[in-house]
């Protein structure tokens, strides 16, 4: 069924109701969980928080710009496109009942959907809206063709499956946009109070997660979601796609290198990417500050092998986030290079 009594799906609305509304009555708040099956800050990440700004700039709650003009939701993000294919289940993030629900929207990224106005008043794409009481909902969106599992007019408890995450309607990376409304204005629900586009720089309120969510998905502004050797350099387009599609780091690959993997880094920062193989060093580079911030971003440092064989042994490679001339995010992995 598309668009049967759907309400309140379209971008334009979401963007047109953009301002915040007063501080909602904090006794009939809904307490929020994670909406979705995910290991924060392993398996899944924050990419984009809901814009305050309610002019043409952005602002994330804290101040930060980990959001894009307009966004009206939590996008909860995956490792790739990959990672939807055994089913990421998005799940009820409070009791409610089944207002609205859409599925038949094809999992496509939208740079490689072709036609023109083809996702048109389906950008949510497969998508479900629960209605909590008391003037509270939360919309989901982008879910996997064919997998929603609830009906319209059923009940569902905190936790309960909705459906997979997925990539319907307009997105170009695997992911659960994640809206809360009251009376129909949009709420940040990492900020709820949030007046007129106030941000807080020091924010560490629960906002209207269970405090057990709210720990885990405490803000950053910038981080590594993935790193790893390959045999040759990976495209960030290739990694959203399928975040293990790499050329496999063999003793006769072409190339022998270390990539990371990043997310809403800042402009001015630089990126480190150190390799020490079996003899010791094998490369160190240090990025130029980056010229503007990077919603995602890759990078990577290694050599062309010019020899028959890269040495057998143990490579051990590490990627840094370098801010302000400290490193804010590392992460680190292994390879061993058996002789050919
Ligand atoms: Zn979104």
């Amino acid at each position: 069924m598309i668009g049967r009594r759907f309400p309140a799906f379209g971008l334009a609305t979401a963007i047109s109701i953009c301002l915040l509304s007063l501080p909602a009555n904090a006794a009939d708040r809904p307490e929020l969980a994670l909406p979705l099956a995910c290991d924060p800050r392993a398996t899944c990440f924050i990419q984009n928080f809901v814009d305050l700004d309610p002019g043409p700039g952005v602002r994330d709650y804290a101040c930060g710009a980990a959001t894009y003009e307009g966004h009206s939701g939590v996008d909860f993000r995956v490792l790739s496109a990959a990672s939807t294919a055994s089913g990421v289940p998005v799940l009820a993030a409070a009791n409610g009942v089944v207002k609205g629900r859409r599925d038949g929207v094809a999992d496509i990224f939208m740079r490689d959907n072709k036609v023109v106005g083809g996702i048109k008043g389906r950008e949510c794409g497969n998508g479900v809206l629960l209605d909590h009481g008391n003037g509270w909902e939360t919309q989901y969106c982008h879910l996997k063709q064919g997998s929603i599992s609830v009906a319209e007019g059923q009940t569902v408890t905190q936790g309960d499956r909705l459906g997979d995450v997925g990539y319907s309607g307009k997105a170009d990376f695997a992911h659960v946009h994640f809206s809360v409304r009251h009376d129909g204005k949009v709420i940040d629900p990492f900020l709820p109070d949030a007046v007129d586009g106030a941000c807080r720089k020091d924010s560490k309120a629960a906002g209207l997660w269970k405090p057990e969510v709210s720990a885990k998905i405490a803000y950053k502004s910038g981080e590594i979601i993935g790193a790893g050797f390959a045999g040759g350099p990976p495209s960030l387009d290739g990694l959203e796609k399928d975040h293990a599609n790499v050329v496999p780091a063999l003793a006769d690959a072409p190339a022998l290198i270390f990539y990371g993997r990043f997310i809403n880094l800042r402009g001015g920062d630089r990126l480190r990417v150190v390799i020490d193989g079996p003899g010791g060093s094998f490369t160190e580079e240090l990025t130029e500050p980056l010229d503007r911030n990077k919603a995602t971003y890759m990078t990577f440092a290694g050599k062309k092998r010019t020899i028959r064989a890269w040495p057998p042994g143990r490579y051990q490679g590490r990627v840094e986030i370098v801010r302000d001339g400290a490193v804010i995010a590392t992460r680190v992995a292994e390879t061993t290079i058996v002789a050919p």
